[in-house]
């Protein structure tokens, strides 16, 4: 059964991004505002988030939105765009101080002031140590926020669309027109027919064996885009986080160094002053990574296994209880360790997408390297690539990227709404989706989707990791071909339409192939090492060559294009990295 609505404006994903977009448009006059997503909105991954948010107040020492500005230019390794880093790292002081006047409850400094941490890449005058610029609310920042934005959505009357999953977006002559979205109560589709629509759909960790992302994060709004003709930026730079619970992935938030825990190996040796003298265990995440990579590799992990120490015993009782409470629960229930008395055993664990769809400072997608503006697209947080974060994010610029972005292009929606005619849909909108649906739910082939996906998720984290080359990096171009291939023999065994999770699922393995690829694809061809791209057989940074970013297209014939676009450089001309 197909289903049709009418909106001006549409928000594809309830996270961080969405909401934030979702609340400027909503207080657009006469703008009427839905929200669709897959999960319960207060389920979505930003309530993960746990650190904080980056914004340089100055509340306990000397700050300048210049001085994050630089640091974000520094931790991108010069591929950020410094115009939009400027933008953000400037409105970073507003949008807190917004968040806090919508009832965000931030930690506070003895004298009632926000109260700040230092994080990864964040110092002060251009690199000369840690400062304090993380506001945080313990450790549920993200769960914090993603409360405060839900109840101020409630509050202006937003429409919500609850565990409805995009499967298509819609065009007519070239303007984005809508969305088919599926019921999954129900199994039934629906049309969305609206002015402008927002893609803020998360990351995509779940391309990776190891991850700190949640199983809904299977890339569904950049995965959308591509068949649809739209190129992704950067999808190559994938952030792996140094400290994820040994095993499992689950994140072990980098406040806890910034607290002051640190990193040990197998001789109890602090080894990050080696790798990183001003810094240490607080360099940007992809220098902590690759550090950690060679002590495991040079026979350092702890008792010779593949992970090592992270040390906060020395923090005491109280810091870990008052500052750090989820971070200890976690380790007490999923380890058995108690971080007030024992070191952590940690990891790296995929974590971060640094690409995405690519868009102007407003939001508004572009349909290629040459920044022609898809009218009506628009798209922000994790699922975006503005750049902001280049080839490697700093900690607590991600939550900072949604509020920014998601409230610059829920502003520029509303002008955009303000000023144009509903697009007629194409004819037959929802045809397409519930083909490829039907095409998936009648398979009878001999391939189970779960087993690719294992297959799949082995294959990027052991060729396209943490440490690339090109003999493993072509294995996995190859390797995701065939599994593309296997795919379209997939047999899903439910064939109901209730809840049908396994069906989902299958179709959620579709987009993480395609998005595998564009990665796979897009980090054999880049010749060199930048920030999470790190190639063994090209261990340098190549400026002649690579200051770009890489634009990946599906093409019509199923294979892709790659294209490349200059980085925009303002203030910061690029130099060697050290920390
Ligand atoms: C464990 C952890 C800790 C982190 N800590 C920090 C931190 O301290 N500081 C920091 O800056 N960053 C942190 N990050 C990163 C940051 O939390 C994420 O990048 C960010 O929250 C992503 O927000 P988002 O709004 O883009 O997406 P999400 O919050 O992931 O929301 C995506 C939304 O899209 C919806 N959706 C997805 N697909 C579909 C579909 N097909 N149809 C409809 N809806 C769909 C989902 O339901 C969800 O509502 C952390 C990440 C993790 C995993």
């Amino acid at each position: 059964m197909i289903h049709y609505h009418t909106y001006d404006a549409l928000v594809v994903g309830g996270g961080g991004a969405g909401m934030m977009s979702a609340i400027y448009l909503s207080r657009a006059s006469g703008l009427k505002t839905a929200v669709i997503s897959k999960l319960y909105p207060t389920r979505s991954h930003t309530g993960a988030a746990q650190g904080g948010i980056g914004a340089a107040l100055g509340n306990l020492e000397e700050d300048h939105a210049e001085w994050h500005a630089f640091d974000t230019v520094k931790g991108s390794d010069y591929l950020g765009d410094q115009d939009a880093i400027d933008v953000m790292c400037r409105e970073a002081i507003d949008v807190i101080v917004e968040l806090e006047h919508m009832g965000l409850p931030f930690s506070r400094t003895p004298d009632g002031r926000i109260a700040q941490r230092p994080f990864g890449g964040h110092t002060h005058h251009h690199g000369q140590g840690p400062v304090r610029r993380s506001c945080y609310s313990a450790d549920r920042t993200g769960h914090m926020i993603l409360q405060t934005l839900y109840q101020n959505c409630i509050k202006n009357q937003v429409e919500f669309f609850d565990e409805f999953q995009a499967v298509d977006v819609l065009f007519n002559e070239g303007r984005c027109v809508g969305v088919v979205a599926y019921e999954v109560a129900t199994g039934d589709f629906h049309v969305f027919n609206a002015k402008a629509v927002n893609f803020t759909t998360g990351g995509f960790g779940r391309v990776f064996s190891t991850t700190s992302n949640a199983y809904a994060n299977t890339g569904d709004g950049p995965a959308i885009a591509l068949r649809r003709g739209i190129p992704l930026e950067d999808m190559e730079f994938y952030q792996f986080h140094p400290t994820g619970i040994y095993r499992l992935g689950i994140l072990i938030t980098e406040g806890v160094r910034g607290e002051g825990g640190v990193l040990r190996n197998d001789h109890g040796e602090r080894f990050m002053e080696r790798y990183a003298p001003t810094m240490k265990d607080l360099a940007s995440r992809d220098v902590v990574s690759r550090a950690i990579n060679n002590e495991i590799k040079e026979g350092r992990g702890i008792n010779g296994k593949r992970y090592v120490y992270l040390d906060a015993t020395h923090l005491g009782a109280e810091v870990i209880e008052k500052k750090l409470p989820d971070i200890a629960d976690f380790c007490r229930t999923y380890l058995g360790v108690d971080p007030v008395k024992d070191p952590m055993p940690i990891q790296p664990t995929a974590h971060y997408a640094m690409g995405g769809i690519p868009t102007d400072i407003n939001g508004r997608v572009f349909a290629d390297s040459r920044g022609t503006i898809i009218p009506g697209l628009y798209s922000a947080g994790e699922t975006a690539c503005v750049s902001v974060h280049g080839a490697n994010r700093l900690g607590t610029n991600s939550l900072l990227d949604l509020v920014v972005f998601g409230r610059r292009s829920g502003i520029d929606m509303a002008r955009f709404c303000a000023e144009s005619d509903r697009g007629p849909l194409p004819s037959d909108a929802a045809g397409e989706a519930i083909s490829r649906f039907e095409r998936l739910r009648s398979g009878t082939g001999k391939e189970n989707a779960g087993k690719l996906r294992e297959e799949l998720q082995i294959t990027m984290m052991d060729n396209v990791g943490i440490i690339r080359e090109e003999a493993g990096m072509k294995t996995a171009v190859e390797k995701v071909e065939e599994l593309r291939r296997r795919y379209l023999d997939v047999e899903v065994m439910d064939k109901g339409t209730r809840f049908n999770t396994d069906l989902l699922e299958a179709w959620e393995l579709g987009n993480l192939l395609d998005l595998a690829r564009v990665v796979a694809v897009g980090a054999l061809n880049r010749t060199e090492s930048r920030g999470a791209h790190s190639r063994e057989d090209y261990p340098k940074r190549n400026d002649e060559e690579w200051l770009k970013h890489t634009f990946v297209r599906q093409t019509e014939d199923g294979g892709v294009e790659i294209d490349y676009k200059p980085v925009t450089i303002t203030d910061f001309q690029p130099k060697e990295r050290v920390y």
